[in-house]
């Protein structure tokens, strides 16, 4: 994957990868961080992990999100990733559940907006409450 996107194959890299790949949720760069020492006995520190998500994130692997907190965090990039549920408690970001129909919503309103003279590029929705976690 990080050679695929022309990346250096660094052990930071591949661990921050497989943490990113381990998690439904965005991470802030301090849990990125603790995830990492936690899995591996090599330290890791913050600077380096701080590089590689920028590096991930530059190379479009991963998306930098920003919560409502001002607090950035990092989801690997897939179809997902645009489409969130942020906590207004604890700012988790957590991708929503696949929806077959939502996805036909979206490409109909792209459509709609061609008729219209409109070049829609990328489409985000996000919905904000309390998680699970928070409720209880
Ligand atoms: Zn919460």
């Amino acid at each position: 994957m990080l050679h695929a996107h022309g990346l250096r194959v660094t052990r930071a890299a591949v661990s921050v990868l497989a943490v990113l790949s381990a998690q439904s949720a965005a991470l802030t760069h301090e849990e990125v961080l603790a995830t990492c020492r936690l899995a591996s006995e090599a330290g890791f520190d913050r600077v380096t992990v701080y590089r590689v998500l920028d590096r991930l994130t530059q190379a479009g692997l991963a998306d930098r999100l920003m919560g409502s907190d001002g607090v950035a965090r990092f989801m690997l990039h897939d179809a997902q990733s645009s489409q969130l549920f942020e906590c207004e408690a604890c700012h988790r970001l957590q991708s929503l559940p696949e929806d077959a129909e939502l996805q036909a919503v979206l490409e109909r309103l792209s459509r709609s907006l061609r008729r219209r003279g409109m070049k829609p590029s990328e489409s985000a929705l996000r919905i904000r409450g309390t998680c699970a976690d928070c409720r209880h």
